[in-house]
């Protein structure tokens, strides 16, 4: 087999969903798991739509994931003289036709169609016309171009690797439009000319493209050219079964980066999907790719999780050496040292959480609501007696402490260690007391607990 070649061959139309992105990894774990190339193809032939904006943006979003292409990205527009030519070259032999029909007129068929019971495709009213009436025609009326594939006989075969051979009766297809009536091209004929031009070997995407890869196999043929061996995954849908949408609970890969996302966290969840039997411990794209197996993606749809994505995110952090996580923990607390971070690691489900924690590094950090009504049920004469006892013990074993205050207090239990949790560290949960004691040393606990009066007081 000559080398593997896939594409990620995004319409510059808009941000990049989860949908497409996942798309992009599929293509791109492929290509690393068989030593092969990964190339980037904007497909911006559809002019009006297409904006810089939206290339810089998949490019920066790509990069954030790590989903590196080879070479410089490519331009479908690039190739506008090769999907002339193909055109001209199935107009010369009568597989590409002009058609004149107005949009009424295709209605009015579709709906007759129907109403006998068939299947509402063109009628083929044009294909009959000569050269040159069609030539003369396309002088002063509008027009567009479809291909001739209803009037060709037999199948059409779909070399699938997820699903075998698919086959399509050429009598069950229709015969597409190709170029619309202001000249541009629809995706049918640049999509496959240029995977041909760009030699990709292997073209995973999504299973709502089947019926197009029909017409695609076919007009590869027609050109005399190899089509690509297609990979048809299942798609991604929302959480609620239904197609994938805002409401659904899909995201822009730039909302998920604002909103503080590890990209290793998409990388995994998206990976994942339809393909469980990768190893727990395939922790890096390296490791994915090497664990990937295309035979093993879903043919059926599956549903996306924001709480898988987010489950993930937390294992990673979890994970992470703890200088790493410094440097993303001080873009939220700028004061954040070392052994604050080591700290609280295993408590940390988003790095913001770290804000919780805030009175571990500033002694008078003021309190959240909740935690505040904690320290005041408690009361200031409580905080009063927790100081006078730590003044004296001369030591900071965080057993003996509670003790002491148990016995001079008479709390216990959770009513005993919250108000101490809260005071000391700024959160209800956390790190064990004995290991935020070591942390604040005994000038730090007798800061908070000073402080804490004031609080209560205030
Ligand atoms: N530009 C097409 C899309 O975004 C490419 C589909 C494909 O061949 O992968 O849907």
């Amino acid at each position: 087999m000559s080398a593997v070649v896939t594409r990620f061959a995004p319409s510059p139309t808009g941000l990049l969903h989860l949908g497409n992105v996942r798309t992009a990894l599929l293509n791109w774990l492929y290509a690393h798991k068989h030593g092969g190339r990964f190339l980037l193809r904007f497909e911006d032939t559809d002019r009006g739509r297409s904006e810089e904006q939206f290339m810089h943006a998949i490019e920066e979003d790509l990069n954030w994931l790590g989903l590196n292409w080879d070479g410089e990205a490519l331009f479908q527009s690039q190739h506008a003289d090769h999907h002339r030519q193909a055109l001209e070259q199935l107009a010369s032999v009568g597989l590409a036709y002009r058609c004149f029909c107005s949009e009424s007129q295709l209605t009015i068929d579709r709906k007759l169609a129907t109403s006998r019971g068939l299947p509402p495709r063109y009628s083929g009213r044009c294909r009959p016309l000569s050269a040159r009436e069609s030539g003369t025609r396309g002088q002063d009326e509008p027009f567009v171009w479809r291909m001739a594939v209803h009037a060709d006989e037999g199948e059409v075969v779909v070399a699938d690797a997820l699903r075998n051979d698919v086959h399509f009766a050429l009598a069950d297809l229709d015969d597409p439009v190709i170029v619309r009536s202001d000249g541009s091209f629809t995706f049918l004929l640049p999509n496959a000319v240029d995977d041909a031009l760009d030699g990709i070997t292997h073209a995973m995407r999504g299973d709502d493209h089947l019926t197009n890869s029909a017409y695609q196999v076919w007009l590869l043929q027609k050109l005399g050219y190899q089509p690509p061996v297609y990979l048809h995954h299942g798609l991604l849908l929302g959480k609620d079964g239904s197609k994938l949408s805002k409401r659904s609970g899909s995201h822009s890969v730039a909302e998920l980066r604002h909103a503080g996302l590890l990209p290793e966290a998409l990388v995994q969840s998206l990976a994942r999907l339809g393909h469980p039997n990768i190893a727990d411990d395939a922790l890096d794209a390296a490791a994915l790719a090497d664990a990937f197996d295309a035979h093993h993606v879903s043919t059926s749809a599956v549903r996306w999780s924001d709480d898988e994505m987010w489950r993930w995110h937390t294992r990673l952090l979890h994970q992470m050496p703890a200088e790493q996580l410094l440097e993303l923990v001080q873009m939220h607390q700028p004061t954040a040292d070392l052994t604050f971070v080591q700290l609280i690691q295993p408590n940390l489900q988003r790095v913001e959480d770290v804000a919780g924690f805030r009175r571990l590094l500033h002694g008078r950090a003021p309190l959240g609501l909740k935690e505040l009504a904690v320290a005041t049920e408690a009361g200031a004469g409580f905080y009063a007696e927790a100081l006078r006892l730590w003044r004296i013990s001369g030591h900071t074993e965080w057993k003996a402490w509670a003790n002491a205050i148990k016995s001079e207090t008479g709390r216990s239990g959770r009513n005993l260690f919250m108000p101490l949790r809260v005071a000391l560290s700024g959160a209800m949960h956390g790190p064990e007391m004995s290991a935020v004691l070591a942390c604040l040393g005994k000038d730090g606990v007798d800061e908070r607990l000073v402080d804490i009066q004031e609080q209560i007081a205030a």
